[in-house]
């Protein structure tokens, strides 16, 4: 079957492998893991993930509600701010809430007290580079770090949550940051029944030490007499989508520049705010700026070699295309958006989703 590009394609012998790993590492370390749906949530494959994972954990309302209907198992609610409308619908579907400052706490403890609570612990220091995604710039509202506010709530909670890895593919640099954890919070750890460490460790990229990964969680787990758990994002599925595009006109300003249908800003858009290029193929000699069909200036994929001249009508595969791209796309500039297909483990691809005009009008009025 062909489909019409562009489209994501999401590849199940590809998140075989992830869930194969995630599920090692819960063997071994005794954490659970659960899926952060801010980066992935495309519920189409959660039958290929709900065996090797716990459940999942969101960051609102509707990540929430899908996490509940569409994964099901042990689901997570967080938000950075639960409204008063939202909160008895959030309790109905959550096993476990975690608040994300001592105000929400108190505001919402009672409306929670049948399920379990607890409070987002900001340890103050990360891993990431990038002040728009670090939890530990200044003035962060990312969590609690107040020991002494800490303890006089630890009577309401029965576990934290503390997110402060960032792509993290160092567990050198990982075990240190646990180890400052320990020393700091360690004694109001201990009074837990569970630890959320979040999200951001890179165990499943290439040549990740697992089995240190594993026995340093165990160890922790041991010593706080608490459960662990993981919140495993892009891990989970990095490098288990492509976006598909094709060529739809070639002009040479200079430099040869291949037009494709489809566009960073909108299939893509993390890349952009990253400032980071998409992964292109890179094999030949013959190069191309690979640009998106929006009128936005700077909506460049990046720069691409190709073993021969690009025709339009070309396919190229763009890779790495599941997480934070997939919950990103957008309808910037009227571009319809990508569909989504799946090759299944044997090679068949077949079509999930497709939008049409209807999708874009309706998603305003
Ligand atoms: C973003 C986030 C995650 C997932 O992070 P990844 O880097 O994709 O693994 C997990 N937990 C929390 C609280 C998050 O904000």
């Amino acid at each position: 079957m062909t489909i019409p590009t562009p489209y994501y394609l999401m590849d199940l012998s590809a998140l075989r492998r992830n869930m194969e790993i995630v599920a090692r590492l819960r063997e071994a370390s005794g954490a659970k893991a659960l899926l952060a749906l801010k980066c992935f949530a495309t519920w189409s494959v959660f039958d290929q993930m709900r065996d090797d994972m716990d459940g999942t954990t969101s960051s609102s309302l509707f990540e929430l509600r899908l996490g509940h209907e569409k994964f099901g198992k042990e689901t997570h609610a967080y938000s950075v701010a639960w409204a008063d409308h939202e909160i008895d619908e959030a309790i109905s579907y959550a096993d476990k809430i975690i608040f994300n400052s001592l105000t929400q706490l108190d505001r919402f403890a009672d409306k929670a007290d049948h399920i379990e609570r607890g409070l987002r612990l900001n340890p103050r220091f990360s891993t990431s580079g990038f002040d728009l995604a670090d939890p530990a710039r200044p003035f962060s509202r990312l969590g609690e770090w107040d020991l002494d506010r800490l303890e006089a709530a630890a009577d309401l909670i029965s576990g934290v949550m503390v997110h402060y890895n960032c792509e993290n593919a160092d567990f050198e640099l990982f075990s240190a940051q646990l180890d400052r954890i320990e020393a700091e919070f360690g004694a109001f750890l201990k009074r837990l029944d569970w630890i959320s460490l979040g999200g951001g460790i890179h165990f499943t990229g290439p040549d990740y030490p697992l089995d240190r990964l594993a026995d340093r969680l165990k160890a922790f787990s041991d010593r706080m007499g608490a459960q662990i758990y993981l919140e495993p994002g892009e891990a989970s599925i990095t490098n288990s989508a492509t976006l598909e595009v094709s060529v739809l006109d070639i002009i040479d300003n200079g430099k040869k520049v291949a037009i494709v249908d489809s566009s960073i800003e909108a299939h893509m858009l993390d890349l952009l705010i990253y400032r980071e290029t998409a992964k292109l193929p890179m094999q030949g000699g013959h190069a191309y700026q690979i640009a998106g069909k929006t009128c936005l200036a700077g909506d460049i994929f990046g720069e691409a070699q190709f073993d021969r001249p690009l025709q339009i009508g070309d396919r190229i595969s763009i890779a790495d295309a599941a997480g934070y791209t997939m919950v990103k796309k957008n309808w910037f500039n009227g571009v319809n958006m990508p569909a989504i297909a799946i090759r299944d483990e044997d090679g068949t691809i077949r079509l999930v989703r497709d939008f049409t005009y209807d999708d874009y009008r309706d998603s305003l009025s």
